[in-house]
């Protein structure tokens, strides 16, 4: 059976550089992102335009998304992990 070293990945999260506010905010822009990626985004932090993705995920396991704004130098890596929906068919 194989498993994935997680600690091997070089990437870390790093959620705790944003406030509650900016979390929620960081949340749906990347929402609003998958949705429109060539859509001109704002910056969960100060609300600039043309905030930069890089998708750095590791399918099925998690997405990884790194945030970056050229504005206020918000540079952050944002970690969603990947479960099963609960009552989901496999
Ligand atoms: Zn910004």
């Amino acid at each position: 059976m194989y498993l994935w070293n997680l600690t091997d990945i070089s990437v870390k999260p790093d959620h705790q550089l944003l406030n509650d506010s900016e979390w929620h905010k960081a949340h749906k822009a990347i929402a609003a992102w998958k949705n429109a990626p060539a859509a001109n985004h704002a910056c969960p932090r100060c609300d600039a335009p043309g905030l930069a993705f890089a998708d750095h995920s590791v399918r099925p396991y998690a997405e990884w998304y790194k945030l970056s704004c050229s504005k206020c130098g918000l540079d952050v890596t944002m970690h969603l992990p990947l479960a099963p929906t609960p009552g989901a068919s496999v």
